[in-house]
């Protein structure tokens, strides 16, 4: 079982490579047990590289059913961006305000390699952005404007943005 990498542990910043095999029951397996962290972590969103495994796979589950996204590809991407708070699996107890495209087109792989495509605004274009800037080392404290909660131990983490709005 593998446990979630918090900030700043560095193979969070390791970006993944594609997935080129499928249908195989280490990748089921691996995708099951992302499902049941993010749940157990109450996440709505996971990525691979957040348990320390450099592939591009994560897991999305909002409404609907769970959806895994294996190399996914972004298009269409809103020029126009919206402000809202994020968090993170992997730092833990911050919060803070991201700018993020409003809407875009995802192109993803499933468990069994099949391709899927898919429009998204709103929350479900934030967390797709959010997991696939995951799976190129990217976390939202590098991108935020403006910590909402955890200012001190942000502070202590050396995260600089506490409190202070970025222009
Ligand atoms: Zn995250």
């Amino acid at each position: 079982m593998h446990t979630v990498l918090h900030y700043p542990n560095n193979d969070l910043r390791i970006p993944a490579r594609p997935v080129s095999s499928f249908s195989s029951k280490p990748l089921h397996d691996l995708v099951r047990e992302m499902l049941k962290l993010m749940r157990q972590h109450r996440g709505i969103g996971l990525a691979a590289t957040q348990i320390g495994i450099a592939e591009q796979i994560a897991v999305i589950e909002m409404k609907d059913a769970p959806l895994v996204l294996i190399n996914p590809v972004l298009s269409n991407v809103a020029e126009q961006q919206e402000r809202e708070e994020e968090g993170c699996l992997s730092v833990p107890g911050i919060y803070g305000i991201v700018p993020r495209a409003v809407s875009l087109h995802l192109r993803a792989q499933d468990a069994e390699g099949q391709w899927y495509e898919t429009d998204a605004k709103g929350l479900f274009a934030r967390v797709i952005q959010h997991e696939v800037d995951h799976l190129q080392g990217r976390l939202f404290i590098d991108r935020t404007t403006r910590l909402t909660e955890g200012l001190e131990k942000a502070r202590a983490l050396g995260i600089e943005k506490g409190g202070t709005p970025r222009a």
